[in-house]
């Protein structure tokens, strides 16, 4: 199908999903137009983890050495103990692991999709609630998790709690994190876990989980005291690091997801990127990288397919089992590294010890092996 219709193609939603889906669209010759309620594209999520697979689509985007220059590069990830103890070291630039993760500041991703988007592409400030008002050929639902989009779609699939929080901060990089600062650690404990991330240039991003019912508290500085809190007695410099959050500064989501393979990823001429179509647990660190996928595939087959409709229909043939598959894994992972009971954790903990890298690598090659797919082939000549 060749781009250049009347209408554009509009994206509602301008996190990374809508972001990259306007930018893959528009490489294609697509005309876009990207709707985001916020007043600036800040990113807010404080750090990311991007997986291989994210990274070739960076790069089938054209953004992918922008993104690097601000990124730290992850050579290796470590789970310990809430004391320290060291649970499984696992390589990830060896051969076969697909390559290193980029530790990226979120703000630093959301910029760089943004600055290569042709200028007047994003509508920041529009707040979109009437779907069917919308003038466009096709209307791409990139607004989260609780997509209106989706909803006008008919689907009554609600956001499900997952049973725990997560918490979510930059701060100063330190010299004294455990591992070198190529490498990704996570602190497991009973019911929580703790992130440290080297990203961006100069920063460390610190996530935490807590099994904890859904619902805010009532000011920020008593949920700062509540994080310090619950880390307190867990290892070196976990406690420095939460004490370096700048009060303000704690992002604090109940964690939600969509039933796995219960959302259709289509209906006519409306289509769903990112958390807007299956939104997971956080535990595969995959999320964004999804929607970078859907991204590159959904123009993809928009210039391979003659019609919206057939270019739709294998859209959501090819997603939809790839984010389902994932979707259900991360939950498999959220049941025994979040809701393990002690005597489970404690068994848990143990098989991690004893698992080879090698084989953890294969456990998330399911995720980071995917490839974008190739660019369709021009369309023949036509006969003078
Ligand atoms: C704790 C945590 C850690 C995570 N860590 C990682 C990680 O390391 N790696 C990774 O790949 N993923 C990670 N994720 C997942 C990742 O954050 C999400 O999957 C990703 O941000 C989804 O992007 P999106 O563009 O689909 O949705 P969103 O980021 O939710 O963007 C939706 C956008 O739509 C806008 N919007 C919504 N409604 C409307 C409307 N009506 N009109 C106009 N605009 C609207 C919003 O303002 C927003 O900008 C993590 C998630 C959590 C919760």
């Amino acid at each position: 199908m060749r781009a250049g219709t009347p209408n554009p193609v509009v994206v509602v939603g301008g996190g990374i999903g809508g972001l990259a889906t306007a930018l893959a669209l528009q490489r294609n010759g697509w005309a876009v137009r990207v709707l985001e309620r916020g007043t600036s594209v800040d990113g807010g999520g404080a750090g990311l983890v991007l997986s291989p697979n994210a990274v070739r689509c960076l790069e089938a985007l054209g953004v992918a050495e922008e993104v690097r220059s601000r990124a730290t590069v992850l050579r290796r990830s470590v789970v310990r103990q809430a004391g320290g103890r060291l649970l499984a070291r696992t390589d990830l630039d060896v051969p076969g692991a697909g390559g290193p993760l980029l530790g990226v500041v979120r703000a630093d991703l959301s910029a760089a999709l943004a600055a290569a988007l042709e200028p007047g592409t994003l509508r920041l400030g529009t707040v979109v609630d009437a779907v069917a008002d919308l003038d466009a050929e096709l209307v791409v639902g990139a607004d989260g998790l609780r997509s209106v989009v989706r909803g006008a779609m008919g689907s009554q699939t609600p956001p499900t709690h997952r049973g725990y929080t997560a918490w979510r901060a930059l701060v100063p990089r330190r010299s004294d994190l455990p591992d070198p600062a190529t490498t990704l650690t996570e602190t497991w404990g009973r019911g929580a876990r703790l992130g440290i991330v080297p990203v961006g240039t100069g920063s460390t991003y610190v996530y935490a989980c807590a099994t904890a019912p859904a619902g805010r508290r009532p000011d920020e500085s008593g949920e700062l005291a509540e994080v310090r809190n619950r880390f307190r007695d867990w290892h070196a410099p976990i406690g420095e690091l939460l004490a370096a959050v700048e009060p303000g500064m704690l992002l604090r989501h109940d964690v939600h997801d969509l039933t796995p393979g219960e959302v259709a990823l289509r209906r006519g001429r409306y289509v769903l990127v990112g958390d807007a179509g299956h939104a997971m647990e956080p535990n595969l660190g995959q999320g964004a990288g999804l929607a970078l996928e859907d991204a590159v595939v959904l123009a993809h087959v928009l210039d391979a397919e003659p019609t919206y409709d057939a270019a739709l229909v294998r859209y959501a043939r090819e997603r939809g089992p790839r984010v389902a598959a994932l979707g259900r894994q991360s939950r498999r992972i959220g049941r025994l590294a979040q809701h393990a009971p002690p005597a489970v954790a404690a068994v848990r903990d143990l098989a991690v010890r004893a698992t080879p890298g090698r084989v953890v690598r294969r456990a998330t090659g399911l995720a980071t092996d995917w490839h974008p797919p190739s660019p369709a082939p021009p369309p023949p000549e036509e006969n003078p």
